[in-house]
C-alpha cells in the first residue's frame, strides 16, 4: 500500500525521467536542439500540485517546443546560427498559457532555419530523422515537433504554421497536427517568418489531445491585434458529427504528383462519409492551385521586413552572414520583390490573389462543411536526394491556401504507402476549430 502510495506521488517525475532517458537515447534523431534542465523539477512541483488537487488541465504532459517560440531562459536559435546564443529573454503568449496548465516542457525542437522549409534539412544543426520512416524526411518546418511526438518523447508539441509546417511534419510522421484559423492563437513571441500568414499549433498522438492543447493556447491576447474575441470552444467531449457535405477540391487532384496518396485518402473520406451519413460533394476552385505561386512573393517580402532587426547589433549576428541558403534566398529574393522601382508591384498582385483565394473558399463553404484533401502532393523524399527549391515548395501545395485564406485546418494519419505514414488533411470555415477538431477525431475511428 505504502508502495502504491509512493508510485503515485512519484508519478511526473518518474515519467519525465523516463521520457528524458529515452530522448537521451535517440540522441541519432537529432530531434531535440536543447534540453530544458529544470523539467525534473518542475515535474516534482507538479506532482505536488496534482497531489493537493490544484493542476491545470494539462498536468504532467510534457512538450517540445519549435525553436522558433520564446521560451524564456532556454536558448531559442531558429535553428540557425544568426541566433545560436540568443536565450528567450520572456515567454511567449502560447507558452505562458501551457505553463499556467502545469504542462512540462522537455526541450527546444529542431526545424528548418527560420521555419524556411519543407523537410527539415535546412536546419544549420543538422537535419531531423523520422522516426517513423527513417531514410526520409521527416517533413517541416516543424520536424523536431512532429517528430519528438512521433518517436512518444513527449505527450505534444507547439510548432508553427505559415504555409504548412505543422501540417506537412505531422503528415511524413504519422501523428496529429492543427493549424488554427489566423486570430485563434496569438503569435507574440513567435520568430515570424511571415506575419500575415504565421499561426503557432499543436501537435500530438491523437486528435483529442491536440484539441485539447489547441483549446489551451486559444484566445485574444492584447500582445497581438490580430487575436479576435470569437469564443474558444471545448473541443475535449468531441461527438462524431452526422451528415456533413464534404468537399472535394477538383483541382487538388492534379497537384498530387503520387496518385496513391490522391486514392487512399479518397478512400478514407469515403469510409468516414459512410460512417457518419454524409456526402462527397465535388467543386472547382480554380484559385487554389495558385497557392505556391502566391505564397512566395508574400513570404519573401514580409520574411526580408522582418530579418532586419538581425543586423549583428541587437541580436547574434548578422543574419546575412551567418545564415543558410534557402534563408538567404529568400532575403534576396524578397530584397528584390521590394525594390522601390516595382513600387510594390508584386507584392499587391500576390495580396490581390490571396484575397480571391479567401473568397473561393468563403463561397465554398456556402455549400459543403468541411473540406478534405491529401496532405502533401508526394511522400517524403529520401535524405540525400537534392530537390530543386520549386520541387521543395511544391510540398505546400495542399497546405498554403488554408494559411491564405486564414481558415483552420488539421492532419490525422490515414493510413501508409511502402511503409510510409499518409495524414490527410481537414479544412473548416475560420473559426470553426470544434467542427475541425471533432471531424479529426471521426477520421482517426
Ligand atoms: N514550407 C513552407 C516554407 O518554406 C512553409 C513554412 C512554414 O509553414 N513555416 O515557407
Amino acid at each position: 500500500m505504502i508502495h502504491k502510495t509512493m508510485n503515485m506521488q512519484n508519478t511526473i517525475q518518474e515519467k519525465v525521467k523516463k521520457q528524458l532517458d529515452e530522448i537521451k537515447k535517440r540522441k541519432d534523431l537529432n530531434i531535440f536542439l536543447h534540453l530544458n534542465e529544470s523539467a525534473l523539477e518542475d515535474a516534482k512541483r507538479i506532482d505536488e500540485k496534482i497531489r493537493m488537487k490544484k493542476a491545470g488541465r494539462l498536468a504532467g504532459m510534457t512538450f517540445a517546443i519549435k525553436a522558433n517560440i520564446n521560451v524564456k531562459g532556454l536558448p531559442i536559435s531558429c535553428a540557425s546560427k544568426t541566433l545560436e546564443k540568443y536565450h528567450g529573454t520572456y515567454d511567449a503568449d502560447c507558452i505562458k498559457m501551457v505553463k499556467e496548465e502545469d504542462c512540462i516542457i522537455l526541450g527546444i525542437a529542431n526545424c528548418d532555419e527560420f521555419a524556411c522549409g519543407a523537410s527539415g534539412e535546412t536546419s544549420a544543426f543538422g537535419p531531423t530523422k523520422n522516426p517513423a520512416a527513417p531514410d526520409r524526411i521527416p517533413g517541416g518546418s516543424s520536424s523536431g515537433s512532429a517528430a519528438a511526438v512521433a518517436a512518444g518523447l513527449v505527450d505534444a508539441a507547439l510548432g508553427s504554421d505559415t504555409g504548412g509546417s505543422i501540417r506537412n511534419p505531422a503528415s511524413h510522421c504519422g501523428v496529429v497536427g492543427i493549424k488554427p484559423s489566423y486570430g485563434r492563437v496569438s503569435r507574440f513571441g513567435l520568430i515570424d517568418l511571415a506575419m500575415s500568414l504565421d499561426q503557432v499549433g499543436p501537435l500530438a498522438q491523437d486528435a483529442k489531445t491536440a484539441a485539447l492543447v489547441l483549446e489551451v493556447i486559444s484566445g485574444k491576447s492584447r500582445n497581438d491585434c490580430a487575436t479576435t474575441d470569437n469564443p474558444v470552444e471545448k473541443y475535449s467531449h468531441s461527438t462524431l458529427p452526422k451528415k456533413l457535405k464534404i468537399g472535394m477540391c477538383r483541382e487538388f487532384a492534379d497537384l498530387c504528383t503520387d496518385k496513391r496518396i490522391l486514392e487512399l485518402v479518397l478512400a478514407n473520406a469515403h469510409v468516414f462519409a459512410k460512417a457518419t451519413g454524409s456526402s462527397i460533394v465535388e467543386f472547382h476552385a480554380p484559385h487554389l492551385k495558385l497557392g505556391v505561386q502566391t505564397y512566395y512573393p508574400l513570404v519573401y517580402v514580409e520574411f526580408f521586413s522582418g530579418t532586419r532587426k538581425f543586423d549583428g547589433r541587437r541580436y547574434g549576428k548578422k543574419i546575412e552572414e551567418s545564415c543558410g541558403e534557402e534563408v538567404l534566398r529568400r532575403i534576396l529574393g524578397g530584397r528584390e520583390i521590394s525594390r522601390a522601382e516595382f513600387g510594390g508591384r508584386y507584392y499587391r498582385k500576390a495580396l490581390a490573389v490571396k484575397e480571391i483565394v479567401a473568397k473561393e473558399f468563403q463561397k465554398t463553404f456556402k455549400s459543403v462543411d468541411i473540406i478534405i484533401s491529401p496532405v502533401t502532393p508526394r511522400l517524403p523524399h529520401r535524405f540525400g536526394e537534392k530537390l530543386s527549391p520549386l520541387d521543395m515548395y511544391a510540398y505546400d501545395a495542399f497546405t498554403i491556401p488554408a494559411n491564405l485564406a486564414g481558415i483552420c485546418a488539421g492532419v490525422v494519419p490515414t493510413g501508409k504507402i511502402d511503409g510510409i505514414p499518409v495524414g490527410i488533411q481537414v479544412m473548416a470555415p475560420a473559426f470553426k476549430e470544434k467542427l475541425l477538431c471533432d471531424v479529426m477525431a471521426g477520421l482517426e475511428k
